[in-house]
């Protein structure tokens, strides 16, 4: 049984959605639907869930959503009669426009993008629409309820027809709405592969597969073939952006692939998202490289920092009450940098560099702004000597300076830091030294 999620350039439009119709039931095995909301139709489009959020912020200005809500109504109403289906979509929109002044959530607003979408979609398959309110459960203090939802989820293995959920969101014990992070339909698609089961999840995209290295900034980079949850996670999780970066875990435990594939061009091989190695030969040492910008460090000295005991216990903690989550810690000697996302403003830099102070009392502290991160990532690394140098070697030849270097323990990747006004010149060179 194949769970299968569609996103929103997947969704944008009858036709695309009709590409989508032939996609599902082609496989009679494609029984689960995890639709995003319809997302834009060209590049100077606006997203459904984008005009929702603006909704939500016209009605607590103003009093009132009607102009931007009727927007929504006037797609979703094209968006039936171009599908030809027999689906009066405006009730629901009124029921939203009622519900707004009484909503205090922007996440409401925001969720019924993938509502609507999940009521289209039902009605095009002419499968059973089941709302994610049902089965993907948030506590009081929103956050999510796994097992609870996972229980839940597992009911729907005995559905007999195909069935429609909406992606994004579900429902906390108030009954109020609750979102995931942006992108999240695809961390209900995963959470639904895992609950039913399935033995595969489809993540449905508008691209052929996950690419090596960022298309906005590497002239058409390769796709890959293939790459490991761990892989995916890093690569994600530093800004590659085909997946939720979350989307992993649910299906990790249960080592169900993930496959990206390409909704406009569905017989291209797409990614496979596995648990295993990869075994291939002619396997590249890099499987991919990704990076942000905008990441600050803090440089601390101190003689004899090696010997104090507790030293970096206690810098942590200045981070952890001011709530600051540390990403990385690359150490010398005598010296500790502290690498974080976030951006800081020049109070909070002075109330971190004034805690530090009376936390460890080091001779020499430095906050270095406009870091940005570069992973290259690769399982083959662990067994392939020179990645390192042949980085290095890139970046040298580009004339850039390199801040920082930190590789992970597994040697799944290695991190370099660099100015961001060199990142995107970085990231060509590191893709160049390996692909080309
Ligand atoms: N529609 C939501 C967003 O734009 C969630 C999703 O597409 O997964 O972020």
């Amino acid at each position: 049984m194949i769970v299968c999620k569609f996103g929103g350039t997947s969704m944008a439009t009858a036709e695309t959605i009709n590409k989508v119709k032939d996609i599902i039931l082609s496989d009679p095995e494609r029984k689960f639907i995890v639709v995003s909301a319809p997302g834009k139709r060209d590049s100077k489009d606006i997203k459904v869930t984008d005009l929702l959020y603006k909704a939500y912020d016209e009605q607590q200005k103003n009093g009132s959503c009607k102009e931007t809500l009727n927007k929504v109504r006037d797609r979703f109403v094209s968006l039936c009669e171009n599908l030809k289906i027999d689906l009066d979509i405006n009730p629901y929109i009124d029921e939203i426009a009622k519900q707004m002044p009484k909503t205090i959530s922007a996440d409401y607003a925001a969720s019924r993008g993938e509502y609507l979408a999940g009521i289209v979609m039902a009605k095009v398959l002419n499968f059973k629409f089941i709302d994610a309110t049902e089965i993907i459960k948030f506590n009081a203090n929103g956050v999510f309820e796994n097992e609870l939802s996972n229980d839940l989820i597992k009911r729907l293995k005995n559905e007999k027809s195909g069935v429609v959920i909406p992606g994004f969101y579900g429902k906390m014990p108030d009954k109020s709405i609750k979102t995931f992070t942006r992108g999240g339909s695809d961390f209900t698609g995963a959470l639904i592969a895992r609950g039913v089961n399935a033995s595969l999840y489809e993540n449905w995209t508008d691209v052929d597969g996950f690419s090596v290295a960022n298309p906005q900034i590497v002239k058409n980079p390769k796709s890959m073939e293939s790459l490991t949850y761990e892989e995916l996670r890093e690569l994600s999780y530093m800004g590659a952006s085909v997946l939720h970066p979350d989307s992993i875990f649910p299906v990790k435990v249960e080592g169900i692939p993930i496959q990206i594939k390409n909704t406009f061009n569905p017989s291209a091989k797409g990614t496979m998202i596995t648990k295993e190695l990869h075994t291939k030969e002619n396997q590249p040492i890099v499987t991919g490289v990704a990076g942000r910008k905008h990441n600050t460090s803090v440089l601390l000295k101190k003689p004899m920092m090696n010997n104090e005991i507790g030293f970096a216990r206690k810098v942590l903690s200045v981070f952890e009450r001011r709530c600051i989550s540390v990403e990385h810690l690359p150490t010398g000697i005598d010296t500790m940098s502290v690498v974080f996302s976030n951006v800081l403003t020049k109070e909070e830099e002075a109330n971190l560099i004034e805690d530090l102070k009376i936390a460890v009392n080091p001779s020499f502290i430095e906050i270095e702004k406009n870091l940005s991160l570069i992973a290259i990532v690769g399982h083959g690394m662990a067994s392939t000597k020179g990645t390192a140098a042949k980085v290095f070697t890139a970046l040298a030849n580009s004339d850039i300076n390199i801040i920082l270097i930190d590789q992970g323990s597994s040697e799944l990747n290695i991190i370099v830091g660099v100015e961001d006004k060199d990142f995107e010149n970085a990231i060509n060179a590191i893709y160049s030294a390996f692909y080309e």
